[in-house]
């Protein structure tokens, strides 16, 4: 009898793409860490100063973006549009948000 291959088909493999928008995003913080980065930053947007400011990973979670007060940044949804989405700006973000305190 002749030993049958272990190994599974590369074929059978499903497609897992999940599109997650950019709300989803700024699920993984803490409640208390989030509110301890909005009241740093005194309710605002770091970079345009928008009020009512979600809490956005800075740097993706996707990419090994920890859930941690320094990867975390205040945010309004364009803005977060902008800047997260582009790896240059993404050190700009956090030096705005520092200079809030
Ligand atoms: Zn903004």
């Amino acid at each position: 009898m002749a030993p049958v291959p272990e190994k599974p088909e590369l074929s059978r493999r499903e497609p897992v793409i999940t599109r997650t928008t950019s709300l989803r995003c700024s699920v993984a913080f803490s409640a208390s860490l989030k509110k301890r980065v909005r009241q740093k930053a005194h309710y605002r947007c770091c970079l345009c100063q928008a009020v009512l400011v979600e809490v956005h990973h800075i740097v993706p979670q996707g990419e090994g973006g920890p859930d941690e007060e320094d990867n975390a940044a205040p945010l309004c949804a364009s803005c977060h549009e902008i800047y997260g989405a582009n790896p240059t700006k993404r050190k700009f973000i956090r030096e705005a948000r520092d200079l809030v305190v």
